[in-house]
């Protein structure tokens, strides 16, 4: 599924086409994809607000198995499951790389966004930038983990959230519901609330079926002041809501590539005094990837999944926009 030009959404831009399997060069290994994750990201992409190169195989949330190996790989055997996310390649020399910060290495590459992801048959990736699928998942259920699930879990680590506290969840997707199964786990005496779009939509469901402690619409005045957040919505207004009702030294982290929207004025007193931190997730390491699946394994977490047919993607990203499914959707290849 090709997309050649900046689109909205809606006029369903996603080609499918025949393209040549990729040619493996040095230690790059050929995986024929069995399923792809949808990501909101893929809408910011589609819709030019993250220009990706252009044109484009849009996915990295990717589950498949090694078909061919280039001519120095050796770390995988033929056949081997495997998963592939949004880091597709850094330059392992900067002063980012060689401190445990790769996401932000300047020669960042984004799978699916800077080269072809997984919104396709196969994909070729370096051996160094993927990961072993632990067998407690199926290649569904898998997917949602290696961004969604990833991400949300360097978003909880940056929150810095301690057992007992209170965390108020903005947005309950992919991510967010993925984060509150981790939270249950690593934090069992903290409350979880969860604000959504709207009072009974999807999402607000979901996360009273999961037993959030508290679930409303974003505006709404919660029973208590959280002393975290996170944000995963696109547009601007839950970032003065969080930052309006955390507590006294909390940290909002915004997980999100883009804003659809411009975040509205921040009043010092009000949003940030009393020592009120603000940050943002950008990318994700491969150790992030590794950690998350073998705690998701144990946990285990298991993702909400709606499943689409690769040639379906464009319905299902209208769908994403206009929140019309719960939990992840993912594409069901081959
Ligand atoms: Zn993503
Ligand atoms: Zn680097």
């Amino acid at each position: 599924m090709v997309l050649k030009q900046i689109s909205r959404v809606e006029d369903m831009p996603l080609q499918l086409e025949e393209v040549p399997k990729p040619d493996l060069q040095s230690n790059e290994i050929l995986v024929k994809i069995t399923a792809c994750g949808i990501c909101r990201t893929e809408i910011d992409e589609i819709e030019g607000r993250r220009v990706p190169k252009l044109p484009i195989i849009l996915g990295h949330e990717i589950v498949g198995k090694i078909e061919s190996l280039g001519p120095w790989a050796k770390k995988f055997n033929l056949g081997d499951r495997v998963g592939i996310a949004w880091i597709y390649h850094v330059c392992g020399q900067c002063t980012f790389c060689l401190s445990g910060q790769e996401n932000l290495c300047d020669q960042f590459k984004a799978t699916g966004c800077d080269v072809n992801g997984g919104y396709a048959e196969y994909i070729k990736v370096k051996e160094d930038f993927v990961y072993p699928i632990p067998e407690k998942f199926d290649d569904s259920h898998a997917a949602p983990l290696l961004c969604a699930g990833a991400i949300g879990y360097r978003a909880l680590k940056l929150t810095g959230l301690k057992d007992g506290e209170t965390i108020g969840l903005f947005g309950f997707g992919a991510s967010a519901h993925q984060v509150f199964q981790l939270i249950r786990h690593l934090y069992p005496k903290s409350k979880i609330f969860v604000f959504t779009r709207r009072k009974g939509d999807a999402p607000s469901v979901l996360a009273k079926e999961m037993g959030a402690d508290w679930v409303g619409e974003t505006g709404e005045e919660p029973p208590e002041k959280f002393n975290r957040a996170i944000d995963t919505t696109p547009v601007g207004r839950p970032v003065i809501e969080a930052l309006k009702h955390l507590s006294k030294g909390g940290r909002l982290v915004i997980n999100v590539i883009r804003k659809e929207e411009l975040i509205p004025q921040i009043i010092y007193e009000q949003h940030l005094w009393y020592e009120k931190e603000v940050k943002s997730v950008a990318n994700i390491t491969r150790k992030d990837v590794q950690e998350f699946l073998k705690i998701a394994a144990e946990v285990p977490i298991i993702p909400e999944i709606r499943e689409f047919k690769l040639e379906e993607a464009n319905k299902a990203l209208l769908m994403l926009k206009r929140g019309e499914y719960r939990g992840a959707g993912v594409l069901k290849i081959g």
